[in-house]
C-alpha cells in the first residue's frame, strides 16, 4: 500500500482525497473519479492538482483493452477474467468507454446489473463510462480514471468498449494490450477487417466456442489467415487467436497467460515502455489540439468572420485554403 505523502499544493479536502486514494480506499477513489469527470472549471483545476499528486504512484498496473460488438460476451468474459485474477490475489478495476452514451445520454455499457458477481467483490472496482461530451472527452476522462485506479493500487485495469469504430482506437491508445472479442462466424470477422480493427488488435478471442466448437475452430483458421495479410505491429509479437467460452470460464486462464507472455515479450524488447511514452505524448498533443480548437472558435475576430468566410467557401467564391489561412491569421 502506498503511504500518504505531503502535497503542499492541495487544500485539506483534496489532501484527504489523495491520501484516501493512495490508501486504496474505494470511497475516495469514486469521489476522485467524480471530480475528474466534472466539467466545472473549478473542479477541473482541482482535478489537475489531485492528478498531479497521484501521478508518481501510477504506472504499475497492466492496462488491458477489451472490445467487441454488443452481445459478443464482453461482460461475461470480463467477469470471469476478473474473478480469476482476484483468485490470483490481484485487484481489478473495470472502466468503460461507451460512445453511445455521448449520443443518447444513456449507456450500453453502464448497466449496473452487468458483472454482478464481480461487482460484489471488494477487490474489484467497476465504473460505468463517463457520459458527457464527445468521444474525445469520454476517452480523456477514462484515461484519468485509469491513473487514479493505478494510484489506488489496482493491479489490472480493464478498459471495455463497444465495437463501433473510433472508440476502439481510443482504447487501444490508452492500454498496453488491446483484445478483440469475436463471434464464431465469418461475417463478423470481415466486419472487423473492414473497420481496420484487426490491425490494432494484439490478441483475438473467438468467444462462445461452446455453442459450436467446429465453427469456432474454422473462425480461428480464417482469422489467422486474415492476420497473415496484415503487417505485424511488432517483430516480436505474432497476434494469437484463442477460442474461448466465457460462459463456461473455459480458456480464461490461457487468455491471461497470453497477456503475460505479451507483457514479457514487449518488456524484453523495450516496446512496452516505448508504447506508454508514445501514448502519453499522443495524449498531450490531443489535448493541445482540443485546446487550440476551443481557443480558435472562441476568438472574437474568428467568430465575427467565420459565417461570412464559411458562406464564401460554400458558394465557391473563396477556396477552403484561403479562408482557413485568413481565419488562422487572427490567432496571431
Ligand atoms: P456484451 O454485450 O458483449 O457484454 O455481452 P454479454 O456478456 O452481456 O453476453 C451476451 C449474451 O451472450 C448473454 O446472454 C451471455 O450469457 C451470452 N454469452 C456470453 N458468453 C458466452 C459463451 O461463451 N457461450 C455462450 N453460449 N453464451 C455466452
Amino acid at each position: 500500500m502506498n503511504m500518504p505523502a505531503e502535497f503542499p499544493d492541495l487544500d485539506s479536502v483534496d489532501q484527504a482525497l489523495v491520501a484516501g486514494v493512495l490508501a486504496g480506499r474505494l470511497r475516495p477513489l469514486a469521489k476522485a473519479i467524480t471530480l475528474i469527470e466534472s466539467s466545472r472549471a473549478d473542479h477541473r483545476e482541482r482535478a489537475h492538482r489531485v492528478l498531479e499528486g497521484l501521478l508518481p504512484h501510477t504506472g504499475r498496473a497492466m492496462r488491458v483493452g477489451i472490445s467487441g460488438v454488443p452481445g459478443v460476451g464482453k461482460s461475461t468474459f470480463i467477469e470471469a477474467l476478473g474473478l480469476h485474477l482476484i483468485e490470483q490475489g490481484l485487484r481489478v478495476a473495470v472502466l468503460a468507454v461507451d460512445p453511445s452514451s455521448t449520443l443518447t445520454g444513456g449507456s450500453i455499457l453502464g448497466d449496473k446489473t452487468r458483472m454482478e458477481l464481480l461487482s460484489q467483490r471488494p477487490e474489484a472496482f467497476i465504473r460505468p463510462s463517463p457520459s458527457a461530451g464527445s468521444l474525445g472527452g469520454v476517452a480523456e476522462k477514462t484515461r484519468e480514471a485509469m491513473l487514479i485506479c493505478e494510484a489506488s493500487g489496482f493491479d489490472v485495469i480493464i478498459v471495455e468498449t463497444v465495437g463501433v469504430g473510433q472508440s476502439e482506437t481510443a482504447v487501444a491508445g490508452m492500454t498496453d494490450i488491446f483484445c478483440l472479442l469475436q463471434l464464431p462466424n465469418a461475417g463478423d470477422d470481415l466486419q472487423a477487417m473492414k473497420k481496420g480493427i484487426m490491425e490494432i488488435a494484439d490478441l483475438i478471442v473467438i468467444n462462445k466456442a461452446d455453442i459450436d466448437a467446429a465453427a469456432a475452430t474454422r473462425a480461428k483458421a480464417q482469422m489467422l489467415s486474415a492476420l497473415h495479410m496484415l503487417r505485424a505491429a511488432s517483430p516480436n509479437w505474432t497476434v494469437p487467436v484463442l477460442t474461448l467460452s466465457a460462459l463456461r470460464k473455459d480458456g480464461v486462464v490461457d487468455f491471461w497467460k497470453e497477456v503475460q507472455r505479451y507483457r514479457e515479450a514487449m518488456t524484453a524488447s523495450g516496446e512496452f515502455a516505448a508504447k506508454r511514452r508514445h501514448q502519453a505524448l499522443a495524449w498531450m498533443w490531443e489535448l493541445i489540439d482540443q485546446g487550440l480548437r476551443q481557443r480558435f472558435r472562441g476568438h472574437p475576430e474568428v467568430r465575427h468572420a467565420l459565417p461570412q468566410l464559411s458562406g464564401a467557401v460554400e458558394a465557391g467564391v473563396s477556396t477552403p485554403a484561403a479562408a482557413a489561412a485568413r481565419l488562422l491569421s487572427y490567432l496571431g
